[in-house]
């Protein structure tokens, strides 16, 4: 889906997560890339050129949350304009009244017709019987197409390939089905002028009075998506809209960044032309998706949920006033913890599964595991006091352990080597093994 963006903004992605510092120039960079990516997908230059100046605004002057390094700050920042650019929240057609109407309207080969037998399916599979009105007097292979349509679906179907008047035609569907619970009227995708497709709508809404309009757009047609929403916007209120054909190498950001300016949500995609390609337009899963993230949402609230809990900020006061003890390293640890398995965190930063750092991957799960035995096997005064630590205690805090020497001498090396990394990085935020893993 939508497979060139989709390429083009995971590059990008990766290419931020490799970065080891996050100045002005790599968030220009970044947002050079973004930009480019948009518009060759034929999103809006105003639209890409107001989204660049707010993520730019927000990456150069927002503090990351405590907890949250300025990598992944930048990343949420894009994760979140983009997600505003479709539309923000997922929504759902809510059937709340028997019979529940909806009007289906868009141009001719937008894929309205496939579209309606998506949704019929989907409502079906949702536990309702969609019962169709053909209304589309214009095109005589319509209702042949809506009727086989139906038949392989097992709905009803009301039309009269003999009537030429689509507001007679839906009159009468709509005395036939008033006894189903959703029913779904289909209407012309053209005239002779495209003033007369406006007036009919017009015409069909007055009589169907639709709990919800439904607009379909071909999700190739760029830009002109926003003029045909727009068009169809004047003559009845549009509830939702769907955009089709967003499969394979689709330039669809066009549309779905158009429309989304019309003030109704995209509730569906359609993804190719079986009957199930087809899906719920959720804007955060999609744009992830397309960032190449599979998880980063995950990822950003474990992120929150620890600079919440607020744990570090004792270590992080230490470490810049230059002190940094076993104790410190010990509320790192536990942090890292808290962000699961470490395999599945990095997994979850674009680009970082392949390239954990050395020092990262050399920390497995089973070390950390190891290390808190032994500094649990310490006592107050070593580990605010890592310094005294020689032989003898060594020896204690093994047999305390049930461990060995050298475990407990491999420990006092990984905290030298953190204390000196640490003094290295100055005043950054985040220092210690975390810090060099995050970055
Ligand atoms: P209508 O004139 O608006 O009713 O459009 P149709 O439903 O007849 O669809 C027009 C063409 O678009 C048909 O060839 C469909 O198979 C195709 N089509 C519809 N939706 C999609 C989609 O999501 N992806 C692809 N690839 N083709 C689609």
């Amino acid at each position: 889906m939508l497979d060139n963006l989709g390429k083009n903004l995971t590059n990008t992605m990766k290419k931020l997560a490799g970065m080891s510092i996050i100045d002005k120039e790599v968030v220009k960079e970044v947002i050079k890339d973004i930009q480019r990516a948009l518009i060759q997908s034929d999103v809006n230059i105003k639209l890409v050129l107001n989204l660049s100046k707010t993520i730019e605004d927000r990456a150069l002057n927002e503090e990351p949350p405590k907890g949250v390094t300025p990598k992944e700050h930048v990343i949420k920042i894009v994760y979140e304009e983009l997600v505003n650019l479709v539309g923000e929240k997922a929504q759902e057609v809510e059937i709340d009244k028997k019979p529940y109407k909806i009007l289906f309207v868009g141009l001719q080969g937008s894929g309205k017709t496939t579209t309606i037998g998506k949704i019929s399916r989907y409502l079906q599979k949702k536990g309702f019987n969609p019962a169709i009105i053909c209304t589309d007097t214009w095109r005589p292979a319509a209702y042949e197409q809506l009727r086989q349509l139906t038949e392989n679906m097992n709905l009803p179907l009301y039309g009269d390939p003999e009537n030429k008047d689509a507001l007679d035609l839906a009159k009468k569907g709509l005395n036939e089905f008033k006894k189903q619970d959703l029913i779904i009227v289909d209407t012309a995708g053209r005239h002779k002028e495209e003033k007369d497709l406006l007036d009919e709508m017009e015409e069909i809404s007055a009589i169907v009075k639709p709990d919800e309009v439904i607009l379909v757009i071909d999700g190739t047609i760029g830009q002109q998506a926003r003029e045909q929403a727009l068009a169809f916007s004047k003559t009845t209120k549009i509830g939702s809209i769907i955009i089709t054909k967003l499969d394979g190498s689709a330039k669809g950001g066009g549309a779905l960044s158009a429309v989304a300016e019309i003030g109704a949500p995209i509730k569906f995609i359609g993804t190719g032309e079986r009957v199930d390609d087809f899906e719920a337009f959720d804007p955060e899963r999609f744009i992830s998706r397309l960032l190449g993230m599979g998880d980063i949402r995950s990822l950003i609230e474990k992120a929150e949920e620890i600079a919440k809990d607020d744990i570090d900020m004792d270590s992080v006061d230490a470490m810049m006033s230059g002190k940094f003890t076993l104790k410190d390293m010990y509320s790192q640890f536990e942090m890292m913890n808290k962000m699961g398995p470490m395999k599945q965190v990095m997994n979850m930063i674009p680009g970082m599964g392949s390239k954990l750092p050395k020092n990262a991957s050399q920390m497995t799960e089973e070390k950390l595991g190891k290390y808190k035995i032994l500094m649990d096997s310490m006592t107050e005064y070593e580990l605010e006091h890592p310094e005294v630590i020689k032989q003898s205690r060594v020896k204690r805090i093994a047999r305390g352990s049930g461990m060995r020497n050298e475990d407990v001498k491999e420990l006092m090396k990984y905290y030298n080597v953190t204390k000196k990394a640490i003094k290295g990085f100055g005043k950054r935020k985040m220092g210690g093994p975390m810090g060099q893993m995050m970055r």
